[in-house]
């Protein structure tokens, strides 16, 4: 293909790669893959770029986040190399998306107004009002939803007097999407059923399927759930439709939630292990999490503790891992960013990471690696241990403490303090001594930060004395709190004037933050290690005594039936008495033919089955008040029949084996029948005084053993 035409042929996959992107990104990156692989022939540095941005793009909505950022990133620096450089506005604002999406947000609004910048000095007041729409989602996400409203407002503004209104679409919806979370219902249904026309006019899928998610929200607020169901089934199928995976798993949690809150939790679980199939299909650990999140309430609520638990390792295992992803995609962005900017620095348009923010990195990463550990971690003093060491990197103290409210002392405990590194034990702030700063910062919930010793008088009032003895003249205190609540302090302290600043405290504000995580956690994580244990416990108990209780009983346990222990007790009491009154007693010894060929093939559960089977006919037949029908052990059973002659006895044996033969218990791997017999022993006698039970068992034993010999499926009399 002579060059002018491979690059006609680029020009056009793009074009038709952008025309069809919100509908099926799929097509698209496959058209701008081949697109790709034209242009890297063809050598022609524009064509390569715009390839990369389509095929970022199409991955930014298949939710392939990581090679999406590559994708343009290699557009953004090839860029800059370009006398004219193309969708330059369009890859900033694609990129502030995908970390938008990632939740790494400071990222998210670099990029958003490098665009905006750009798309201002080059008078494009489409992609204006798109970066104003988009800078609101992270005002949105950050709950400032006054803040986004003026975004979103602003774009429509903007986007009103354009010829091309489709992108009018994004803010209307975003509107919708703000009343919803603020509770403005009415609101909420007018700008989403807007957004919803509007989809179907420009046939964005997108759009169309997150209104028809919102109206669901919406009808699941309004309590009615087979509307709600409705919506969000269609959402889910358009998006499936379209392939935007990673969107519709937000319609499964919805789901999930719309059958927990009627408290269908079993039916619920399957939106879950959806959602977790796509979220480990792209590695969106984002994804995971979030389902993590709801398996722990769900097992919660089934009682599943150890299910509760297995979720709340993975929970912590995979928020872990989120951390030291955004932690490697800003190491990432920084430096490509960093690379851009000496590639760009004649340009003036261009504003660009100065020495603080990697100065804030850096502490980031510090508290990142700290915060890792943090969650790895459910043993406080070695997460303490952690704190302290890393600590000690960013900023030198020569007080470092962890105290912890405790009620029982109304005071404030040192869990961990350290002294010019020595380690100190037993130290307590009573919560009624005003002059601990400890103790103030505690009550009033809130950071205090003395920079010179004049600093802490005029807090005071008077000389400063705090509860370690020596004073220092650089203090920061930061309360660690839980859902509003201070549980205690953490503090750090120095000799020296003014060694702390903003960013210091920042830092310890951070962690304060990380550690009442870690508190938190261990509590909730020790909560349900003792709940597990204490269930497991009470387990064991009870098997212990429903051991011992039916030890104690007369009852088989398998059968229901007598046991060998009431038998003994029972046939002793009724030989004798049939000894005084002159009485026939019989005994009937029955056991099952080829017993183990059953168990061998239909397994030991069935043949626990044909065990209990043939216990209850057996009982059955015995049905005499003064009969007892036993089982004797394993396959074995035997009758006692008192007052009953050897006719009779006969006769009962003879209905027993003709109702096990009726049933027809299919046995193919019996040698003698096709299905499961009994042999048969049975003995009569009028006791006298020269004979004992024993030698009527005997001669039972011995007749049952006869009709084995004989070749089984038999009755034989001794
Ligand atoms: P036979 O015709 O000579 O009686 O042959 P058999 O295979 O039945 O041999 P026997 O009576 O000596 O063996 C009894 C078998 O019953 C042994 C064991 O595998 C099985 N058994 C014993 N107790 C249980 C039980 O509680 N459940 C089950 N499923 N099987 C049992
Ligand atoms: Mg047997």
């Amino acid at each position: 293909m002579p060059n002018i035409e491979k690059l006609r042929r680029i020009a056009s996959l793009n074009q038709n790669a952008k025309q069809i992107i919100n509908r099926n990104p799929q097509e698209a990156l496959d058209l701008a893959t081949e697109a790709l692989s034209l242009a890297l022939e063809s050598q022609d540095s524009t064509s390569i770029t715009s390839s990369h941005y389509f095929i970022g793009s199409a991955k930014w909505r298949l939710g392939q986040l990581t090679d999406a950022i590559t994708s343009l990133q290699e557009a953004d620096i090839i860029n800059k190399y370009l006398e004219q450089p193309v969708h330059e506005v369009e890859i900033l604002n694609t990129l502030g998306n995908i970390y938008l999406d990632l939740q790494i947000y400071d990222l998210a609004f670099t990029y958003y107004q490098l665009g905006y910048h750009k798309a201002q000095h080059q008078n494009d007041p489409k992609m204006i009002a798109t970066l104003l729409s988009n800078v609101g989602e992270i005002y949105r996400e950050l709950n400032d939803n006054e803040a986004a409203l003026d975004h979103y407002q602003l774009s429509l503004e903007g986007l009103k007097n354009l010829e091309e209104k489709d992108r009018i679409i994004y803010p209307i919806s975003n509107i919708g999407a703000v009343y919803l979370s603020q509770g403005k219902l009415d609101l909420a249904e007018e700008y989403t059923l807007q957004a919803l026309e509007l989809a179907r006019f420009y046939d964005d899928k997108i759009i169309e399927s997150l209104s028809l998610k919102f109206l669901g929200i919406l009808a699941k607020k309004n309590f009615n759930y087979r509307l709600a169901e409705d919506y969000l089934d269609q959402s889910l199928t358009l998006y499936s439709q379209t392939k935007e995976l990673l969107f519709s798993t937000d319609v499964l949690f919805e789901l999930h939630d719309l059958y927990t809150e009627q408290n269908k939790i079993q039916q619920s679980l399957i939106y879950l292990s959806e959602a977790i199939m796509i979220g480990e299909d792209l590695n969106a650990k984002h994804i995971l999490k979030q389902a993590y999140q709801r398996l722990i309430k769900d097992h919660q609520a089934l009682n599943n503790t150890q299910n509760a638990y297995y979720f709340m390792e993975k929970y912590m295992e995979v928020s872990e891992e989120i951390e030291s992803v955004k932690l490697e995609q800003k190491r990432r962005s920084i430096q490509l960013m960093k690379q851009a900017d000496i590639t760009a620095q004649e340009r003036d348009d261009y504003f660009l990471l100065n020495q603080q923010l990697e100065k804030a990195y850096q502490s980031a990463e510090v508290i990142h690696a700290i915060g890792r550990k943090v969650t790895a971690t459910d043993d406080l003093e070695a997460l303490y241990n952690i704190v302290y060491e890393n600590l000690s990197i960013l900023m030198a103290s020569t007080t470092f403490g962890i105290a912890i409210h405790s009620e029982k002392l109304n005071a404030l405990q040192y869990q961990y303090l350290i002294v010019d590194e020595e380690r100190m034990e037993n130290h307590f702030a009573s919560l009624d001594n005003k002059n601990s700063l400890a103790v103030q910062c505690f009550i009033q919930n809130r950071s205090l930060v003395f920079r010179t010793r004049d600093d802490i008088k005029n807090v005071l009032n008077q000389n400063p004395s705090t509860m370690i003895g020596n004073v220092m003249n650089s203090m920061m205190f930061v309360p660690l709190v839980i859902e509003d609540k201070a549980i205690g302090i953490i503090t750090i302290q120095n000799r020296a004037d003014h060694a702390y600043n903003e960013q210091s405290l920042k830092t310890l504000e951070t962690l304060a933050a990380y550690i009442a995580i870690a508190i938190r956690n261990t509590q909730k994580n020790n909560a349900l290690k003792v709940e597990i244990e204490e269930k497991n416990s009470i387990q064991v108990e009870l098997a212990k005594l429903n051991k011992e209780l039916l030890d104690l009983s007369e009852i088989d346990g398998l059968t229901g039936i007598a046991n060998r222990r009431h038998f003994d007790e029972f046939y002793d009491y009724e030989f004798k008495r049939c000894l005084r009154s002159h009485e026939w007693i019989s005994l009937m010894m029955l056991d099952i033919d080829h017993f183990k060929e059953y168990n061998d093939h239909y397994g030991h559960l069935q043949g626990d089955e044909i065990i209990i089977l043939i216990a209850k006919l057996i009982a059955k037949h015995a049905k005499r008040s003064s009969d007892l029908a036993v089982r004797f052990g394993g396959d074995e059973f035997i009758v006692v029949l008192s007052n009953t002659p050897q006719e009779d006895t006969l006769q009962i044996a003879m209905n027993i084996q003709e109702e096990v033969k009726a049933r027809t218990l299919i046995h193919e791997y019996s040698p003698i029948a096709p299905h499961i017999s009994l042999s048969i022993g049975i003995t009569s006698m009028i006791p006298s005084t020269e004979t004992s039970p024993n030698e009527l068992l005997d001669k039972a034993d011995q007749a049952l053993y006869k009709a084995k010999e004989n070749g089984r499926n038999q009755i034989q009399i001794y």
